[in-house]
């Protein structure tokens, strides 16, 4: 597995210490797991981080000495880290080591801490007469997540390609008669194939009036003459996801079906045109949308035009329609999401056509490359 090298981890927690320093935080206590991965290259189920001025904590329990030290002697050593073990309870050996280093503003990841563990965590400094203030964090590590370095690009960049192996081995089993679950467990055959360590979700196979469904996964429906079938799969490559979505009709399309592909992949186009640095996310929503509504498919489209990648498969930025509740993201280079307009019509059918892209100084880089025609088969 390829794992970001020191120097990449270096400059990760330098921009960390900027937002840190920022919010005059002496330290930042790391309990989401993509979060750790990103900051240490430790990928155990298991493990919590506080990050100080001067060093990396990461408490971990026996199960992970090894690993973690024999990672301490690679190319891939995470620096100014220091290991302390876990005898028993997580929490206390947090509430050591917070005592200890004497800290008095320490920030925790809001989302990801749970309300019991932070209550007893208050409680235990407190009657250790720390004078310690524990302050919510939000997104801290997710903001530094959103713009990615070389060696996240080198392996999204990667992950994405190998894609189009995954439909070439997979897609002729996309047969009149064959089951949406067949077509599923041979397209994360292919996943494995073509070196992911596992599919990044549950592969959605939804033909005839499944594909109407957003939230269809694969069932044992047969694939009939006349069907529409969404395709949405991707896989996880050294931790990065990637995710495709692409179509098939079984047997000769009918003018409608036809009708609603070309709608979706002209609002396709209009949002991969309109990505650019410097304009909000909800710009590329917009273009989607605007081109769906010329079609009279405005109230077709009932999800958002994307979401960000990395090393979670709905990560930020949320590409969506701009509302008052959620962050608008300016769009910049390094940022990848996916593109994936779509219009479901209950009873007939549903198209969806995703990609995944990179924002870039001028526009955007189309990460996945599998052709985007409407694949007959039968
Ligand atoms: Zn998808
Ligand atoms: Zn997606």
């Amino acid at each position: 597995m390829r794992l970001a090298t020191s120097d990449v981890l270096a400059e990760r927690h330098r921009r960390l210490h900027d937002a840190l320093g920022r919010d005059a935080l002496d330290a930042l206590v790391v309990t989401n797991p993509s979060n750790i991965r990103y900051l240490t290259n430790h990928v155990g189920s298991a493990g919590t981080v506080v990050v100080t001025r001067d060093a990396v904590h990461l408490l971990v329990d026996f199960r992970y000495h090894e690993v973690v030290s024999s990672l301490q002697t690679s190319p891939a050593a995470c620096p100014t880290l220091l290991v302390r073990s876990v005898p028993a309870s997580y929490d206390e050996a947090l509430a050591d080591l917070l005592t200890e280093l004497r800290l008095t503003s320490v920030g925790i990841e809001a989302a990801h801490l749970t309300v019991a563990r932070h209550e007893w965590l208050t409680k235990t400094l407190a009657s250790r007469a720390q004078s310690m203030s524990l302050r919510s964090t939000q997104r801290l590590v997710e903001q530094l997540r959103l713009i990615k370095d070389r060696f996240e690009l080198q392996v999204i960049r990667d992950a994405a390609a190998r894609l189009e192996a995954v439909v070439d081995q997979s897609f002729p089993a996309l047969r009149p008669g064959a089951i949406e679950r067949d077509v599923a467990a041979a397209i994360e055959r292919a996943l494995r194939k073509a070196g992911y360590e596992r599919p990044a979700f549950d592969t959605i196979v939804a033909s005839g009036p499944n594909s109407a469904l957003p939230h269809h996964r694969a069932a044992s429906r047969k694939l009939t003459p006349g069907d529409l079938v969404v395709l949405d799969f991707g896989g996880v490559l050294d931790g990065y996801c990637c995710d495709l979505t692409r179509m098939a009709s079984v047997g000769t399309p009918s003018p409608e079906a036809e009708r609603l592909y070309d709608a979706v992949r002209e609002a396709h186009r209009a949002a991969i045109e309109t990505v650019k640095p410097g304009r909000p996310a909800s710009d590329v929503d917009a273009a989607a949308r605007d081109v769906l509504k010329a079609h009279g498919l405005g109230d077709a489209f009932g999800h958002g035009t994307g979401h960000g990648l990395g090393l979670d498969v709905h990560e930020e930025p949320r590409v969506g329609r701009r509302r008052a509740d959620a962050p608008d993201p300016i769009l910049e280079p390094g940022m990848v999401f996916t593109i994936e307009p779509g219009a479901y019509l209950a009873g007939f059918g549903g198209v969806r056509i995703e990609d995944d892209v990179l924002v870039t100084e001028n526009g955007c880089d189309v990460l996945t490359s599998v052709s985007r025609d409407l694949r007959i088969c039968g």
